[in-house]
């Protein structure tokens, strides 16, 4: 970790994303000569290669803004380097290093060969009109294209990149290289896109807290879940919960948090849909619009008693103290859609009271493994029904689970999700790279 640090200083996301893979690794690297040997951690904590680059455009006044633009490519060791884009003014190297490490393990995960990377700006598209929001997309593509291809680098969504920015990037990649092919994921239909993607990462996470809760005989329905974040991870959350017949009675954004005690139900989330996708609002006009909800403004919704919980915003959303107010509440089962959202306190409680903890580089795997099928529909030019690939989804966050519970689990019988994710995404990486030499 000294060395981690030295070599990237004040990427404080980094470092705690770097920590935690090797608490839960070294003994297995203690017990592995060849992993030792090899310094399989210490070259997999380095990146393989970090573009950064400077993005141009012309807002609708006529003025030059001026944005970062980064792609961190961490290890192409299983496969070609995949993982999202953000935009969020919050970017910058150390949260695209953490994420993109965190993505070399969950897409190991998957069982499907993609390595890991990350990539995005600190350009907010909050307030921003289609035409600024393309233009931008197609200056950072102006750069990203050379660093990108089918079976080099495949970007898809993540914070702030949703299909309307995947079309536009698609559309001028497609222009530049005049190659049309499944250079980025979470396409739209017409542009080669997999059925299911935008559901994917919220259904796998309710998938993965379904397979969590009958390792104690429990299931979803009935049950009360609180979620944060209202974007695409949030919506489909709430979605697959409903379908299961359980009730979620929060969402947020970086506004504040709503409460709806009755429960968003379908034609609720369908409006919410609407104001975030469409219209681009605030949650909190969704107190307004439905009686008995409440808006608790610049809070989370972790003070709300519930069975079940889904931080689906972002990371660190969750701290030590909300987590104590979790567990105090009946919280029993926590799974993560958003990426490293609780804090290394946060795990800490939901450890010392025994519940269930599902690791975003686990529960929220879903979404990659889509991407995953979605590449191979693309490059056999071929497209699977809804249900075919939710039964391949579904499949996959249980391989996921099982691979959890045989690493993770412990002498009482108690399963450590994070220890087991960490050790079986880590084994894979490490074997390919002894493998490959030096
Ligand atoms: P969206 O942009 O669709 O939604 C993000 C949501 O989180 C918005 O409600 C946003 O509120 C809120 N949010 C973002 N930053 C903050 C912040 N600093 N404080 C409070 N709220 C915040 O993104 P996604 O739903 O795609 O992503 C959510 C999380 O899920 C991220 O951690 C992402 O890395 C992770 N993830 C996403 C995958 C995907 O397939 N999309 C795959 C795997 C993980 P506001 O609008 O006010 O900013």
């Amino acid at each position: 970790m000294e060395t981690v640090v030295a070599g990237s200083p004040g990427e404080k996301e980094f470092h705690q994303a770097v920590r935690e893979v090797a608490r839960s690794v070294m003994p297995v690297i203690a017990a592995n000569k060849a992993y030792a040997e090899a310094r399989v951690l210490e070259r997999l904590a380095v990146p393989d290669r970090v573009i950064a680059f400077r993005v141009t455009w012309v807002d609708d006044r006529g003025a030059i803004q001026i944005n970062r633009g980064y792609r961190v490519q961490m290890s192409n060791a299983i496969g070609p380097y995949k993982g999202g884009l953000r935009f969020h003014p919050s970017v910058n190297l150390g949260v695209l290093k953490f994420l993109a490490f965190e993505q070399v393990f969950k897409n190991s995960l998957t069982t499907l060969p993609m390595g890991g990377a990350k990539g995005g700006s600190d350009f907010d598209p909050h307030g921003r009109s289609d035409g600024e929001v393309m233009r931008f997309c197609q200056a950072f593509m102006n750069e990203l294209f050379r660093h990108i291809g089918p079976d080099v680098d495949v970007p898809a969504g993540d914070i702030g990149v949703g299909g309307r920015e995947i079309g536009y990037l698609f559309g001028q990649y497609r222009r530049l290289t005049n190659r049309f092919h499944g250079v980025l994921t979470g396409k739209g239909l017409n542009l080669g896109g997999s059925r299911l993607r935008p559901e994917a990462t919220g259904y796998g996470t309710v998938y993965f807290a379904q397979e969590m809760l009958a390792t104690r005989g429990d299931a979803l329905a009935g049950k009360t879940a609180t979620v944060s974040g209202s974007g695409n991870v949030a919506q489909y959350t709430v979605e697959k919960l409903n379908e299961f017949g359980a009730k979620a009675v929060t969402l947020s954004d970086s506004g504040g948090t709503i409460v709806d005690r009755e429960g968003i139900v379908p034609e609720k989330l369908a409006w919410v849909k609407e104001l975030k996708n469409g219209r681009r609002g605030r949650i909190q006009e969704y107190a307004d619009q439905f009686k008995g909800a409440t808006y608790l403004a610049g809070r989370r919704p972790w003070s709300v008693p519930c069975d079940l919980a889904f931080p689906s915003a972002t990371q660190n959303e969750l701290d030590g103290e909300d987590a104590g107010a979790l567990v105090k509440g009946g919280c029993l089962c926590v799974s993560e859609g958003a990426n490293m959202p609780s804090t290394p306190e946060a795990i800490d409680v939901f450890r010392e009271a025994r519940i269930l903890y599902g690791p975003g580089k686990a529960a929220n795997a879903g979404g990659v493994a889509v991407s995953g099928l979605e590449m191979t529909q693309n490059a056999g030019c071929m497209r699977r029904g809804r249900d075919d690939v939710d039964r391949q989804l579904q499949s996959i966050m249980k391989s996921i689970h099982a691979n959890c519970v045989r690493f993770g689990r412990e002498d009482d019988g108690f399963v450590d999700y994070l220890k087991g994710a960490n050790i079986a995404g880590f084994t894979k990486v490490a074997d390919a790279i002894v493998e490959q030499g030096v």
